[in-house]
């Protein structure tokens, strides 16, 4: 089989809708690496997208779901439940950030916790507003884009957007926003445009994703936190994209002295098995009525059985541990080359969530084009990468925390002799 032929029949199928970074068909995976089906072998500095932190394939993550294969598939915890959901809920509640009673309830999607994150909200604040950040991506339900800041592609055609959601910049000191302009564009959103009185929450990622892979400080996390208990309003932290040791801690808000109320999850949680979770404190939780929540697959009993194997495995392993130091590792080697190369304007990242960030040295502007080719580059010699960040000149890094060093080393020389070459 073909690439080429496999992509012209997706294009006569597949709507254009469903965007694609590379047109390679995956064949098979096996920790940090992907072979197609011509039989060429990839390293994936993806994890399709911060789900794979515990590798393609953890044979522990395998074992567990052909286990439950051979018991049962689905019964839908709402008809005949299974005690397995209610230990992970129980896993969960003891390891999120904060000292108060939690509970949770397991779904699909990221787009799907951050929905059920809103409705649990609203129905415990009996508010309605909520806050979001400019540059934040929160999925593509209608919610999820209407908390999500950024108009192209994800909100472009679409209609009428839920209303009540109104967007503060994220602060970037990189792009010229602060701490304090942050703060004071939300103490104009609360004179301007929303009493805070009727904001239900706020909802913020602890490390910007798709938007560029920006952490939020520390004293803007605990001023907003300050925010919410003086007004009433919740926190809700979106780590769907950050969690499970992907920062070099088990959450990215372990590494603030802050919690959240509600804690939104999916992704890395069951390492390539479809699982998200909404945890928060419990009387919050508690607010909607029975059947105001769920979904017939949420907390399938297979994503289940791969999650506890995750969560074993972040523990066994030491992931967090890992992160940092695989983390370390790339960071001296982009720190290394960037003397010869002044497009790179910012290493950056949390654990192993970096990023690497390009300018047009002539224009001193974010260049996507410079990224891009270096992604496409890299493509070329084996290495996936995938870029973010509003301006889409940044190449974040989000390779299995488990990847050998061997691997590693042969993906920081592709990425080396890439950026050289690009930048030459
Ligand atoms: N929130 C964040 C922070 C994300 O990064 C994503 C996915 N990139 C989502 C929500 C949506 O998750 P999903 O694609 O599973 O719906």
């Amino acid at each position: 089989m073909k690439n080429s032929a496999i992509s012209e029949r997706k294009n006569q199928s597949i709507s254009r809708g469903v965007g694609m970074t590379t047109q390679i068909y995956a064949d098979r995976a096996e920790n940090s690496e992907i072979w197609d089906v011509e039989g060429r072998r990839y390293i994936d500095f993806s994890s399709g997208i911060a789900v794979v932190n515990t590798g393609h394939r953890h044979p522990k993550v395998i074992e567990a779901v052909k286990a439950q294969l051979d018991r049962f598939t689905h019964t839908c915890h709402q008809v005949v439940p299974y005690e397995s959901y209610v230990r992970l809920a129980e896993r969960l509640n003891g390891m999120l950030p904060g000292k108060f009673e939690k509970k949770t309830i397991f779904v699909t999607t990221g787009a799907e916790a951050v929905e059920n994150a809103i409705k649990i909200a609203r129905n415990a604040t009996g508010r309605q507003a909520v806050i979001a950040f400019a540059g934040g991506f929160h999925g593509r339900t209608f919610m999820g884009m209407a908390l999500t800041g950024k108009v192209v592609p994800y909100k472009v055609g679409f209609g009428a957007m839920p209303g009540d959601v109104y967007h503060a910049p994220f602060p970037v000191p990189l792009h010229g926003v602060s701490v304090a302009d942050s703060l004071a564009a939300l103490d104009r959103l609360f004179k301007a445009d929303v009493d805070p009185a009727r904001v239900a929450a706020i909802i913020i990622e602890p490390v910007q994703g798709e938007g560029g892979f920006y952490d939020a400080p520390r004293e803007f996390l605990t001023a907003l936190r300050k925010l919410c208990d003086q007004h009433g309003m919740l926190l809700i932290a979106d780590e769907v994209q950050t969690g499970f040791a992907r920062t070099g801690k088990m959450f990215a808000m372990d590494h603030h002295e802050v919690a959240a109320d509600i804690t939104t999850m999916a992704k890395s949680l069951a390492g390539g098995f479809p699982l998200a979770a909404v945890t928060g404190r419990a009387e919050i939780m508690d607010a909607p009525g029975p059947g105001g929540l769920g979904g017939t697959y949420g907390g399938s009993p297979i994503g289940v059985a791969a999650a506890h194997a995750v969560l074993d495995v972040i523990e066994e392993e030491k992931l967090c541990d890992r992160a940092n130091t695989l983390g370390a590792r790339l960071k001296q080697r982009l720190q290394s080359i960037r003397d010869d190369v002044p497009e790179i304007v910012d290493i950056r990242g949390l654990g192993f969530m970096n990023a690497v960030e390009f300018n047009d040295v002539k224009k001193g502007l974010p260049s996507a084009e410079i990224a891009n080719a270096i992604r496409l580059k890299a493509l070329d010699k084996g290495l996936i990468l995938l870029t973010c960040g509003v301006y889409g000149n940044v190449i974040r890094f989000l390779a299995p925390i488990t990847i050998q060093d061997g691997v590693m080393n042969e993906a920081l020389d592709i990425l080396e002799s890439s950026i050289r070459e690009v930048c030459a």
